[in-house]
């Protein structure tokens, strides 16, 4: 019988229920488990943090990440939240959106296929499961001589709480600050 490396010493990986909430928590868990390295502190504080983003549904920069951090437990290294990252990204636990202005974010998001919706004024992310079809898709590579195999579709625009004017936008904040400089 083949050994799988460590499982002598390790609890069984966890199997993920479906529904969306403990789908991404328990994908979270299983990416940590999935890391090499050993389950060191800062890699508790990472998961318990992710673990509260993925509740709130919240996007955060990685200099967000790292300065909530520290805020709450003083030394953790911005190479270890960063590369940290890097490797949620790439085991699908993360999703890394782009902004309007260019800049991007990362968000604990469901783990089946879905797509964004960004407000260009307090960047909230929220995701959707709405889709072109297989066909379409199909279509449009075939027009232009590709083999289409994947996609990312963003979709902007203002939302709800911006709309009814409760959250002042990117532009306006940066306006006050540099006249309060003044
Ligand atoms: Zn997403
Ligand atoms: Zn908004
Ligand atoms: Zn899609």
């Amino acid at each position: 019988m083949k050994k799988e490396p460590g499982s002598h010493s390790r609890p069984p990986r966890p199997l993920c229920a479906e529904g969306d909430n403990q789908d991404a928590v328990c994908r979270i868990e299983n990416a940590f488990f999935d890391l090499s390295r050993p389950n060191t502190a800062p890699r508790r504080m990472l998961l318990e943090k992710l673990v509260e983003l993925a509740r709130t549904g919240e996007a955060f920069s990685a200099d967000d990440l790292w300065q909530q951090l520290r805020a709450a437990h003083g030394r953790i290294g911005r190479a270890t939240v960063f590369r940290s990252i890097e490797q949620l990204v790439e085991s699908r636990v993360l999703d890394r959106v782009e902004l309007s202005d260019g800049s991007h974010r990362y968000r604990v998001c469901g783990g089946s296929h879905h797509h964004h919706l960004i407000c260009t004024m307090c960047n909230r992310v929220v995701d959707f499961r709405e889709c072109l079809s297989a066909h379409t898709f199909d279509e449009i590579g075939r027009r232009h001589g590709f083999t289409v195999n994947d996609h990312k579709l963003t979709v902007y625009g203002t939302c709800e709480r911006c709309l009814k004017g409760e959250r002042k936008s990117a532009q306006d904040l940066l306006e006050n600050s540099n006249r309060s400089m003044e």
